[in-house]
């Protein structure tokens, strides 16, 4: 739990559930302080798709994890930190609160479902036990519910298979599964951690398909956590671009596709492959990603960045400069 005091969180929350302020999430390891969130800051509208993006080991999953406090702790700690959810701080509130909120107004859905499944129950009575946890309903009235939402995301014979076990499944039928358990008791918002990461590109259409539908029916907010700027195309809303613990840059998704700012943002969409029929050599970001126990000084991108400026960029923080609306970007080439 955060160690320092913040401010309380306002009930009036004008659409949007859930906002997230200097969230700062670490990790006190023998090998030295992995500082994983380091004073990341967004909000989540409601009915709306925010995707948090950026390459592996910046960041991302540990943000959600965060919200749900999910990590292990010792040796994660969150800091610092605000995470209102109409009204209440999540990284405050007592165990015992959390778990009300925990799978019932906030869902979660992981990269692997082979390991977030249970091998040897099968898949219909995983769904069943999920929703008797936060519904007083009866096994027949659990099991029921259970069909239904086997068939709303798209599994055949949803009758059947929920009686099979988990091997029986496909990657991408295990995937729908997940989908189901995350959306057993309606919630308000589903964080989505590379659902579509291990899967082959029509499952991907399909699962995302899936996604869309939720935001336009149900009005459901998801945080799509991705480092796939492909996926990130066909559903975000807004983005933002995580870097090294840190925010990079924010925005609509037009904003970050059209008017990208931040050298590390215009690098991640040169890298997506051109679908024009061009001949021409994928792009990279040479080097990779820093070590979060030292990271670079300054802006943590500079050793890599094309339009580093020495006499600022190795020794100075980048502040937050709004562009535009929602558009901010933490870059010295902004001022
Ligand atoms: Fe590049 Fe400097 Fe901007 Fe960092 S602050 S992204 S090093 S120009």
């Amino acid at each position: 739990m955060p160690s320092t005091p913040e401010a309380t969180c306002s009930p009036a929350n004008n659409g949007v559930p859930l906002t997230v302020s200097n969230l700062r999430t670490y990790f006190f390891t023998s090998r030295g302080t992995v500082k994983a969130v380091d004073d990341v800051s967004f909000h989540l509208k409601k009915g709306e798709c925010l995707c948090l993006v950026g390459e592996s080991g910046c960041g991302k999953t540990v943000t959600a994890l965060s919200l749900l406090r999910l990590f292990d702790s010792p040796p994660g700690a969150i800091v610092s930190g605000q995470a209102c959810f109409h009204g209440e701080d999540l990284l405050r509130l007592p165990e015992e609160e959390l778990r009300r909120i925990r799978g019932n107004k906030i869902s979660m859905i992981f990269q692997d479902p082979q390991s977030s499944l249970n091998p040897v129950l099968r898949v219909g009575y995983q769904i069943e036990e999920l929703i008797k946890v936060h519904r007083p309903v009866s096994d027949a009235e659990a099991r029921a519910r259970a069909v239904e939402l086997m068939k709303a995301v798209g599994i055949p014979d949803a009758e059947k298979r929920s009686t099979d076990y988990p091997h029986q499944f496909s990657g991408g039928m295990k995937q729908r599964v997940m989908i189901a358990m995350a959306l057993s008791c309606d919630p308000e918002i589903l964080v989505a951690d590379e659902p579509t990461t291990a899967l082959d590109a029509t499952i991907k259409a399909n699962i995302i398909k899936i996604f869309k539908g939720l935001k336009e029916s149900k009005n459901m907010s998801i945080l799509f956590i991705t480092h796939d700027f492909g996926v990130v195309a066909q559903i975000a809303d807004r983005v933002t671009v995580m870097y090294a613990g840190k925010v990079a840059e924010a925005g609509t998704a037009e904003d970050i596709f059209y008017a990208p700012k931040h050298p590390y943002t215009v690098a991640l969409i040169n890298c997506l492959p051109d679908m024009s029929g061009g001949q021409g050599k994928l792009a990279n970001i040479p080097g990779s990603p820093p070590s979060l126990v030292n990271p670079p000084s300054g802006c943590h991108f500079h050793p890599r960045c094309p339009k580093v400026m020495m006499d600022i960029c190795p020794r100075v923080d980048p502040y937050e400069t709004r562009i535009s609306g929602e558009h901010v970007v933490f870059c010295h080439l902004y001022p």
